[in-house]
């Protein structure tokens, strides 16, 4: 498979940059260069929001059957290129090929259906009680900025919305991840999205994504990434008073409740914090266990971590990745570290690379037992795969610890108890819930609520953050 990755896709082609900026983009797996990316500079910025500018007027004014025709050949083309994109996630940050492709490159169609279903059932215009018409238009020029963890998953709630909504936007990955974007866009561009409504421009987030953010000509920022790029964003578009959506980090709760199946709670939560090797933002990271089966609980985490591999992301199989950089490395490692001096229990894993594996960003599967939630392993966002178990008394005290966090993008609640699962749902505050083992729908507004960020993505909710309200007054 060759990538293009040293032009940027403009207004419906591929051109050289203006800056003369490259850096390595590394195979986490091997350490070794899989080639140099262009990194643009505020002028190749320039370029690509110009053309999206022009692109704009005609493309604002396509009708929704226009729109949904385009993604569903979106779709078509991207269907077709599914292993392509497994291939390259897995190549990028490491993510097994097997979860590559069932689990990164499938959620590309499933967000895309999603899209075209809403959008199909989308109304445009309304007439109020009061008889004034309303009408939501598209934003306008939108700037989109992803990570590198889930990289289709997050091009994709980003793309596929703004082009339902009739935006036009220009597009800056992350610069770990690039391959997966130069796929995308070439997708694009075979399924015939019109010259100028999407462009490509690869850079670093304090260059590129900083100026895209400052830029006057555009009208929205959607940016997923650490809470702390969020912020820069946010300042950034605040000069030119621009919309900003925002899907930040996490420290989701897992409530374990006495009355639940407690072997496959256990097992189930430590899968739904190491997946994508505990590199996904609504991970569930905290487990919260009722104190009379804690011990049991911390038994069952053991034996099930020991059980987990790391390996090859190239092999077929069920194991484990490695972490996407050597900076994401450190800073897991330096997680485990703090942990170990706040005096918490290490039962599995623990500092240092697992044996074998001394090239390649691996690290060793970590449960933490008998951590307070005050800890900053409790705190923080550790990006790794690193499961902290903390012990409650009751369905308060539940409540109180997993709401006492910064975060608030996703819980997890285990429980037989179908009333205190509604309830304890309710007041947890998160932008969404899992009960059960039961995962959210592709469509359901995805985002969280307090540092975890603003808006939501996916679906009707997904759609309507890159439409503007208008209301038209006649006389009656
Ligand atoms: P990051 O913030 O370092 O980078 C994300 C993207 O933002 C990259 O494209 C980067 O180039 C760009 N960027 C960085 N600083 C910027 C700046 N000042 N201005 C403009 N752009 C900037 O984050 P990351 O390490 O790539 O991703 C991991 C983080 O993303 C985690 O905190 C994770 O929780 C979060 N995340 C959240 C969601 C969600 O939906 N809530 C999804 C995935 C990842």
């Amino acid at each position: 498979m060759k990538y293009n990755m040293t032009e940027f896709y403009i207004d419906g082609t591929w051109k050289r940059p203006v800056s003369d900026a490259t850096a390595d983009v590394i195979n986490p797996a091997t350490e070794q260069s899989i080639g140099q990316l262009a990194l643009g500079n505020e002028a190749d910025i320039d370029t690509a929001v110009a053309a999206a500018r022009s692109a704009l007027p005609a493309f604002a004014r396509t009708s929704r059957e226009e729109r949904v025709a385009l993604l569903k050949k979106v779709l078509e083309v991207y269907t077709a290129r599914i292993d392509d994109f497994a291939k390259a996630i897995s190549l990028e940050m490491g993510a097994p090929i097997t979860m590559s492709r069932e689990m990164q490159a499938q959620v590309g169609i499933d967000h895309l259906k999603a899209v075209i279903s809403e959008l199909t059932e989308l109304g445009f215009e309304e007439t109020l009680v009061n008889g004034d018409t309303l009408v939501r238009m598209p934003v306008g020029v939108c700037g989109l900025i992803t990570p590198w963890n889930w990289p289709i998953n997050q091009i994709v709630l980003k793309v596929a919305p703004a082009l339902a909504a009739g935006c036009t936007m220009v597009l800056k990955p992350s610069e770990l991840t690039p391959l997966s974007a130069i796929l995308y866009t070439e997708v694009l561009h075979e399924a015939g999205v019109p010259a100028g409504v999407f462009n490509l421009v690869h850079g670093e987030g304090s260059v590129a994504g900083a100026a895209l953010s400052r830029h006057r000509d555009v009208s929205m920022m959607s940016f997923t990434g650490s809470t702390r790029g969020g912020v820069d964003v946010t300042k950034d578009a605040a000069e030119t008073v621009k919309k900003v959506a925002l899907e930040l980090g996490g420290k989701s709760p897992n409530l374990v409740f006495a009355d639940c199946d407690l072997e496959s709670a256990i097992s189930e939560g430590l899968e739904a914090c190491f997946i994508n090797t505990g590199q996904s933002c609504d991970a569930a990271t905290r487990m919260l266990v009722e104190r009379s089966v804690y011990d049991r609980a911390v038994e069952i985490a053991q034996a099930k971590c020991a059980e987990m591999s790391v390996g090859d992301p190239a092999k077929s199989g069920g194991h484990m990745g490695p972490l996407v950089s050597d900076r994401q490395l450190f800073r897991v490692q330096a997680m485990i570290d703090i942990g170990i001096s706040e005096g918490a229990r290490v039962i599995a894993g623990g500092p240092g690379k697992p044996e074998g594996y001394e090239t390649g960003y691996y690290a060793r599967p970590t449960v933490f037992a008998d951590v307070d939630n005050a800890m900053r392993i409790a705190q923080e966002e550790i990006f790794g795969p690193v499961l902290v178990m903390i012990p409650f008394d009751d369905e308060e005290e539940a409540i109180a610890i997993a709401n006492d966090t910064p975060y608030g993008l996703s819980a997890y609640v285990q429980t037989a108890d179908n009333a205190r699962a509604a309830r304890v749902a309710r007041a947890l505050h998160s932008g969404m819930v899992n009960i059960n083992g039961a995962f959210l729908g592709a469509g359901s507004p995805f985002g969280g609520v307090k540092m975890s960020g603003i808006g939501r993505e996916g679906g009707r909710e997904g759609i309507a953050e890159y439409l503007e309200t208008k209301v038209i007054a006649i006389p009656q």
